[in-house]
């Protein structure tokens, strides 16, 4: 059984896994938004079209080993890549940690790999692609059955609550300022935030991204001086809103509860 071996193999596993995982996720990040197919061909280095051999494509290590720059032409390897891959590992690592070897730590895992991409896709080019939350709509509404934390009603629930809390801000900013604020990737990424996390998980994950984009928009605003017109995504401030429910949620829930109790109570 795999949960005999000592845990520390179970989490270098999972860590490795991870790596793995986070140099497929790279494909989506750079293939989705150009529409490209991400099981074929083999990855080419973007400045010379060279073909990347397996050996200088091990998550990591190649880049450690390469110094960062193409085998062929010597150009830079952006770092999102070795950085992906580490987000990956470090985010198997810790669902292990969190959930063990079960369902619910699965789906989390599976939703952490999703908004990792809608991150880093949102982040270069301001949208959030329907490939990714629209069957992870589905997904979060099918794990609603195996996972303890979200029962299929708390999913449905979710869905409805992500969904139509964030069109609701959408169409108020629509009618105050006659401009359009919030994408419609916003949106559906919020449903499928919904169905995996609940309503519960929605409320937070709302706060939670409100509050660090506007701390991190207002530094913005000051220590960039350009005129009005900015461009912040609010996607990756929903991702990280969702990764705090998944991994602090409970505890930062009952903390923030605990403040209005009554004193000894
Ligand atoms: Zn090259």
């Amino acid at each position: 059984m795999i949960s005999d071996l000592p845990f520390g193999y179970i989490l270098f596993a999972a860590f490795v896994f991870g790596l793995i995982i986070g140099s497929f996720l790279n494909v989506c990040i750079h293939r989705l938004p150009l529409s490209q197919s991400i099981s074929a061909p083999r990855s080419r280095c973007p400045h010379c079209m060279a073909t990347i051999s397996w050996y200088d494509n091990i998550p990591l290590v190649s880049y450690v080993i390469l110094r960062g720059r193409c085998r062929s032409c010597k150009a830079w390897i952006s770092l999102r890549y070795p950085l992906v891959e580490l987000l990956s590992g470090i985010f198997a690592v810790a669902t292990v940690l969190r959930f063990g070897l079960t369902a619910s730590g699965l789906g989390c895992y599976m939703l952490v790999c999703a908004l990792i991409v809608v991150t880093f896709i949102d982040l270069d080019y301001q949208i959030i692609p329907d490939v990714i939350t629209l069957p992870g709509v589905l997904a979060g509404f099918g794990f609603s059955f195996v996972m303890v934390d979200v029962s299929w009603k708390a999913s449905l629930l979710g869905i409805l609550a992500g969904g139509g809390s964030l069109l609701a801000v959408a169409w108020g900013y629509q009618f105050l300022t006659g401009k359009d604020g919030m994408g419609g990737g916003d949106i559906k990424l919020m449903a499928m935030l919904g169905a995996f996390l609940g309503p519960l998980g929605i409320l937070f994950t709302l706060m939670a991204g409100a509050l660090t984009g506007s701390v991190i928009g207002v530094a913005l605003m000051i220590f960039r001086k350009e005129d009005g017109k900015m461009a912040v995504p609010f996607g990756p401030f929903l991702a990280i809103g969702a990764i705090l429910y998944i991994f602090f949620g409970p505890p930062l829930v009952y903390w923030y509860l605990g403040l209005f109790s009554p004193p000894g109570a």
